[in-house]
């Protein structure tokens, strides 16, 4: 741990820095089983956020676990590490006045709860892919519930590693009964309401 770092003092604030954008920074947090939509539902916020004229930057899997997070397994404790990484890096774009989204299966109800507290009251926003089981089992996207009841992969969520379900989400989809475009909808009227975009 290092011991003589001293922050420098900033002068532009995360606020001021966002408000050349005239927007609010904050982290939509989407968490849920694999194939819960996760990625799907993000990806579309993203870009109808994007055609709204807002800032974002999306983080998942794909674009954290090949570099940042490349040392790192799925190991409880490698989890744990995982998310913690990704709280902070999200951190660091929200400062940079940015709306972050993140995609990951985060299970562990102590791990979101360490990346809301780095957040202002307001600027977390937990957004629960309540998916069931069996539909994202169905969907197997990419094959893995396949693998996983086969025991060629172990420790998968949902199978032979638990998955916390948020208790009490911002937001709570289940794109078993919901579209894209409704559960994208349900999105920005939520943001709207909280006045984190005003379009
Ligand atoms: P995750 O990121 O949670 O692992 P993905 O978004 O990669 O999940 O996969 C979800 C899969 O379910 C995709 O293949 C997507 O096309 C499909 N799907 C079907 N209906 C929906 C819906 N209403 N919302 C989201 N995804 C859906």
């Amino acid at each position: 741990m290092a011991e003589n770092i001293v922050w420098h003092d900033h002068k532009v604030t995360r606020a001021e820095r966002a408000s050349i954008k005239n927007q609010k920074p904050c982290l939509l947090w989407f968490t849920g089983l694999s194939g819960s939509g996760k990625s799907t539902i993000a990806n579309a916020l993203d870009v109808a956020l994007y055609q709204r004229g807002y800032h974002t930057f999306l983080l998942d899997g794909d674009n954290v676990r090949h570099g940042l997070c490349r040392d790192l397994g799925f190991s409880d404790e490698d989890r744990v590490e995982n998310i913690r990484r990704i709280g902070e890096i999200s951190k660091l774009f929200a400062d940079a006045g940015l709306i972050v989204l993140s995609a990951f299966i985060s299970p562990f109800a102590s791990d979101r709860r360490m990346v809301r507290n780095l957040f202002p009251e307001g600027e977390f926003i937990e957004v629960y892919l309540d998916t069931p089981l069996e539909t994202c089992e169905a969907r197997d996207p990419k094959g893995l519930y396949e693998k996983a009841r086969q025991g060629e992969i172990r420790h998968f969520t949902g199978i032979d590693s638990p998955y916390e379900a948020p208790s009490h989400p911002e937001v709570r989809l289940d794109t078993s009964v919901m579209s894209v475009d409704a559960c994208v909808e349900s999105l920005i009227t939520y943001m709207v309401f909280r006045e984190l975009i005003t379009r």
